[in-house]
């Protein structure tokens, strides 16, 4: 206990300069140590050599404005900069609207001059700026009537005296900020010099964690020299190489987790099951189409993985439509003919509805027990299944959530001798779910084997983000859809084009097909909303389609009447179904050709991707219309520019794309990765260095290395691991196999 801490571990505190309030403000942003302080990385770098001037600037603005807006200023860099400039004077100009302007003129280097605007705070900037003194000034660049570089309340730092030495010979750092750290005198300069100091205290202390053959073979600074680096980089060259092995090492302690993860999981003893599938040979040969080769790789993969006692984990990724659904069938039968039950979890009714008909028809004659477990059962019926369940007569079990709890009576429902758990939709369910559908199946072998698991997922995300979400599953990809099904054609056209697409749909359905047509609600539970979806259909019924036969599904509905309309609609009953975004999940309706999607700009990319999935499941041809504005319609149709909202370039991706990779990655440009899906809450982490757009190739050498290191050391017993293994034992639960071993 009483060990001397690291000097990494000391409190921020206890740092020359900071004191309780200081340390107050830093910790509100996450800096508690001093080895947080070290890892409070610049948020960018000014160097002079590389600035840019604002005659530069000028010209960037000066590029004919597209649109040829007769604004008194434009903006055409959207984005922000920062400059370094002097301010030589200060004024006051009074308008006849009374509005006072606090003006400061600048020059920079090349003595070209600009200004900034202060329309309030006046006092405050009165203070702070002064003339003769040099700022760093973020902002976004205006220009203005005179063809003046104007900056609008700036975010403005001083440059003190030892910074313009620190300038003329290389790069200044920029820290974030805040509010709360500037009020309490934490300015860039003294961020500077605390960052100075902790190195000064700590660098001795910095351990390194990567193996030393990591270290050697990328040729990599070490920990300590890569921090020092970041803070204060010699040169743009030194500093491109501290950074790479920040990511490097981010992203290799997580993966090592994962991998840890991994080996932990597979240390349960599975069932064997042979790759020979008599039944699964019998169906294909009565299949009226032939696999895709890709369907083949997938079924024999996962093959080879259930042939080992290692239980399988693994992740089948494809496109809507790839058919997914026949790879884990060939999986399911694969387990019956070894004399093991199968669960097909899945997200909704309809889902396990549809799966347990398709099932059904295509095993028909082969001697297999497919059962539907529901909510939506009565008490007798779910008796009656649950014992050919536990009684092993049922072999394979489709489900929702009701397979976790057998609401007949209080225990869970008992399973006999589960070899397979597929999950469908994946992103429906969590990682404690999927824990406890594996702890079920233990717990239904007396020997207590572990289930081989296959889970399943059309949510487009591209390659780096595979990688880290579902880092701790083997994966295959389904990249090839099945011949003959054609792309679904987008159109994105502006409101007054909307009477030729019901035309469109008129005769689809003249012609025996089926049409959606959605309409975005911000909220479901939002009772004028869905009093406005209701009033449209209603004037859709009675204006556009009064021959048509029209349903409305929305999410106030209760579940049972849902199901019971997505049910008659896929039957034919209905042959425009108008929706709100609830029919984005897994339904599977061939007939339907057309979808019309309004207000398109107000939908996130991967949901209007899930959306179209739901047409084009046939081989007619289909199409999808992306209703919306006019004016937005007619940008979507201009080449793109660096400066247009984000709902343009989303509806522009959309009509030149239907791959779920590509539309994958433009989301995560548009996005970053914290909002995809909320992957936070499926278990990725706020990388602090790591871009996962750009940053692909260190995230694959950094996965693979952490993998192997696992492969080769899988406790971590090695002399040269000591570091990560403590490292790893500090987050990875005391009862896991890892702790133990
Ligand atoms: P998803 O991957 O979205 O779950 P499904 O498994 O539901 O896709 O398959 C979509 C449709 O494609 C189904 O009607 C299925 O019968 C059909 N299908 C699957 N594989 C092939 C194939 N190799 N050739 C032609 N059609 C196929
Ligand atoms: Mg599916």
């Amino acid at each position: 206990m009483n060990q001397t801490r690291s000097p990494v571990e000391m409190s921020v505190q206890y740092l020359k300069g900071v004191g309780p309030r200081r340390a107050a403000a830093l910790m509100a942003e996450g800096i508690t140590t001093v080895g947080d302080l070290l890892e409070y990385a610049p948020r960018a770098y000014i160097e002079r050599t590389a600035q840019r001037s604002l005659r530069a600037l000028a010209r960037q603005l000066l590029l004919p404005d597209l649109f040829g807006t007769e604004r008194e200023t434009v903006s055409v860099l959207r984005s922000e900069v920062s400059i370094i400039a002097t301010v030589e004077r200060i004024m006051e100009k009074q308008f006849a609207s009374r509005r006072r302007l606090l003006e400061a003129i600048i020059r920079d280097d090349d003595g070209t001059r600009g200004a900034l605007l202060f329309w309030n705070a006046h006092e405050y900037y009165r203070r702070i700026l002064q003339p003769g003194a040099s700022y760093i000034i973020t902002g976004v660049p205006e220009l203005d009537r005179l063809r003046r570089i104007t900056f609008t309340h700036p975010q403005l730092e001083r440059i003190e005296e030892e910074e313009h030495v620190l300038l003329e010979h290389g790069i200044l750092p920029l820290y974030r900020i805040t509010e709360n750290m500037r009020a309490c005198g934490i300015t860039l300069g003294m961020m500077r010099r605390l960052a100075r100091t902790a190195l000064d205290t700590a660098r001795d202390a910095l351990v390194e964690l990567l193996p030393p053959a990591v270290v050697e073979r990328y040729q990599l600074p070490s920990r300590a020299t890569a921090l020092e680096h970041l803070h204060f980089p010699p040169s743009g060259d030194h500093l491109a190489r501290a950074r790479a092995r920040m990511k490097f090492e981010e992203v290799f302690l997580f993966e090592l987790l994962l991998a840890v993860n991994r080996e932990t999981l597979r240390q349960g003893i599975a069932p064997q099951i042979p790759p020979h599938s008599p039944r699964w040979q019998r169906l294909v040969e009565r299949l009226p189409f032939t696999l895709t080769a890709a369907q083949q790789r997938a079924i024999e993969t996962i093959a080879a993985d259930m042939a080992r006692t290692t239980p399988m984990h693994r992740l089948l990724h494809g496109d809507v439509g790839a058919g997914k659904t026949l790879v884990a069938l060939a999986a399911m039968l694969a387990a019956v003919d070894a004399g093991y039950q199968t669960l097909l979890a899945v997200p909704t009714e309809v889902l396990a509805e549809q799966h347990w008909r398709t099932i059904s028809r295509l095993t028909s004659g082969l001697d297999v027990q497919v059962v539907k477990l529901v909510g939506s059962q009565t008490t007798r019926q779910r008796q009656v299944i649950a014992a050919a369940i536990s009684s092993g007569m049922a072999q394979i079990i489709v489900g929702t959530h009701a397979l976790f709890a057998d609401s007949t009576s209080t225990g869970a429902q008992q399973y006999h001798r589960v070899g397979l758990v597929v999950i469908d939709e994946q992103h429906r369910f969590g990682v404690a779910q999927r824990a406890q559908l594996r702890h079920l199946a233990i717990a239904s072998h007396p020997e207590r084997l572990h289930p081989h698991m296959l889970v399943m997922s059309a949510t487009p995300i591209p390659r780096t983000l595979t990688m880290t979400l579902y880092g701790d599953l083997d994966v295959s990809q389904l990249d090839q859809m099945p011949p003959g099904r054609q792309p679904v054609r987008t159109c994105v056209i502006g409101r007054d084009q909307l009477q030729s697409a019901y035309e469109h749909i008129r005769s689809e359905v003249r012609a025996g097909r089926q049409a959606f047509i959605i309409y975005p609600l911000v909220d479901e539970s939002d009772k004028l909303e869905i009093r406005a979806a209701t009033t449209e259909f209603e004037r859709l019924a009675r204006e556009h389609f009064s021959t048509e036969r029209l349903a409305l599904l929305h999410g106030q509905m209760g579940w049972n009447e849902k199901e019971a309309i997505m049910e008659q609609f896929a039957r034919g009953d209905f042959d425009i179904l108008v929706a709100t975004t609830v029919v984005e999940v897994g339904i599977d309706v061939p007939n339907a050709t057309v979808m019309l999607i309004e207000h398109a700009e107000r939908f996130g990319l991967a949901q209007l991707h899930q959306l179209r999935g739901r047409v084009g499941r046939g081989t007619a041809p289909a199409t999808c219309y992306l209703v919306t504005e006019r004016h937005i319609a007619a940008r979507v149709h201009l080449p793109p520019s660096d400066d247009e909202p984000p709902s343009v370039t989303r509806l522009r991706t959309m009509e030149q794309t239907t791959n779920g990779f590509l539309i994958a990655e433009a989301d995560l440009r548009l996005r970053g990765p914290g909002d995809i899906l909320g992957t936070r809450q499926a278990g990725l982490p706020e990388f602090r260095y790591v871009d996962l757009v750009q940053d692909a190739e260190i995230i694959a050498a950094a996965r693979q290395e952490a993998f192997a290191l696992i492969e080769r050391d899988p406790h971590l017993r090695s002399s040269e691991h000591a570091a990560l293994r403590s490292y790893v034992l500090r987050r990875v639960s005391q009862t896991s196999h890892f702790a133990l071993a």
